[in-house]
């Protein structure tokens, strides 16, 4: 899940990174009152979820409120690639000689928390990483211990800072960072820019933070954040049902229980030549009525041209699903074909629920694949 910028920051700010003062606007009259507490120039910033707003015209400097307002008023209701801005951080605008980048992920590789920082801040990392790779420093955390001050230095001296008191705030600020990013969970927690003020000191201008969803149960103030407004309607629906769903750009819509067998699934599609609209997990234990949903969500992709449902009955009941596709059918009605492998517990009474239905039955994963990838090939 992602995090706006002004919750990003909030969040980064309970953890000690210092930002600038300010706070969000949805009315231009808002955005003139916060740049009136803010009491100096003010950085107006539409708070949609893509890079490089600045670029496409949604980041504005504004001298005094009523600047402020005027900028806000053209920057709310713009569209910035394909999103509505609905938001505005209105925040205290500063002067600094250096753009900084700096970020945590989960590295897969070490295992470990990675601490990346850049010299060259304000780009994205993915091109410096194409430009400049050696501008790049990579630090990964103690695994126990976490973050530990000589590592936090190499990373400062790694980007070139060399002032005393500098490479102390760089030091704090990385260690906020790496605390913010285990503290909530997160997958990603990025500043960029982290810039060197006028004046001398560090500060985050920027900043993004995604949360592991799994995680998202034992973080109730964060989940509590989300902003399904750009969500795809199909990914909102999947969520609410309690179903993995990630859309793909294939035609071969997939059903399956479990995340390893959806994933082996769209493996073995690729085998024969066919590309996967999906990846779908409707979790262990399915009944009627999640099978249903998840045939609505998957049709309602008009990519599908066959859908391949592969069930391995443990705790799910072929029986269950069986009927959750004849529901289905009989609430969706489609002419999309649809192939069905499905073995496992009650086995017999599903395919019996099946074989009054149009799906073709497979016997074997390969066979349901092959079957499928024909279909959707118009064979
Ligand atoms: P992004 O384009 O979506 O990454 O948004 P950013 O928040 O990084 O803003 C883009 C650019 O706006 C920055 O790289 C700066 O050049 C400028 N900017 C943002 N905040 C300030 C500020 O407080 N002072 C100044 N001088 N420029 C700012
Ligand atoms: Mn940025």
């Amino acid at each position: 899940m992602k995090l706006h910028e002004y919750q990003a920051r909030a969040l980064l700010q309970r953890y000690g990174v210092p930002v600038t003062g300010g706070g969000v606007a949805t009315t231009p009259t808002e955005a003139r009152q916060i740049a009136e507490q803010v009491g100096s120039r003010v950085v107006v910033k539409a708070q949609v979820f893509v890079g490089g707003r600045g670029k496409a015209g949604g980041v504005k400097l504004a001298a005094d409120p009523n600047e402020a307002e005027a900028v806000a008023n053209q920057i709310l209701g713009m569209d910035i690639k394909g999103l509505t801005v609905e938001k505005v951080l209105v925040a205290e605008a500063i002067s600094y000689q250096k753009e900084i980048y700096l970020s945590a992920i989960l590295d897969r590789s070490s295992k470990r928390v990675m601490m990346i920082a850049s010299s060259e801040g304000g780009v994205e990392i993915e091109e410096v990483a194409h430009t400049n790779p050696n501008a790049i420093i990579k630090v990964a955390a103690h695994p126990t211990l976490g973050l530990l001050d000589y590592q936090a230095r190499e990373i400062a001296f790694g980007i070139g800072l060399s002032d005393s008191k500098q490479v102390r705030q760089f030091t704090q600020i990385a260690n906020a960072v790496y605390r913010t990013f285990v503290g909530s969970d997160a997958s990603l927690v990025e500043i960029n820019p982290l810039v060197i003020r006028d004046d001398g000191n560090l500060q985050a201008l920027d900043s993004k933070v995604q949360i592991d969803d799994s995680a998202l149960f034992r973080h109730k103030d964060l989940a509590d954040l989300r902003d399904t407004s750009d969500e795809p309607p199909a990914e909102q629906k999947a969520r609410a049902a309690d179903i993995s769903f990630i859309k793909l750009d294939g035609n071969i819509g997939c059903m399956v229980n479990g995340a390893g067998l959806a994933m082996a699934t769209m493996d073995v599609v690729k085998l024969y030549g066919g590309e996967p609209a999906n990846f779908l997990d409707i979790g262990g234990g399915a009944g009627k009525d999640k099978v249903k949903t998840a045939l609505e969500i998957i049709l309602s992709d008009p990519n599908v041209k066959v859908v391949l449902i592969n069930i391995f009955g443990g705790i799910t009941r072929v029986d269950e699903v069986a009927k959750g596709i004849v529901a289905a059918l009989e609430e969706v009605p489609t002419d999309v074909p649809m192939v069905a492998r499905l073995v496992g517990t009650n086995e017999e009474a599903g395919r019996e629920i099946l074989a009054q239905s149009r799906l073709i039955p497979a016997n074997t994963l390969a066979e349901g694949a092959q079957q499928a990838v024909a279909a959707a090939q118009g064979r």
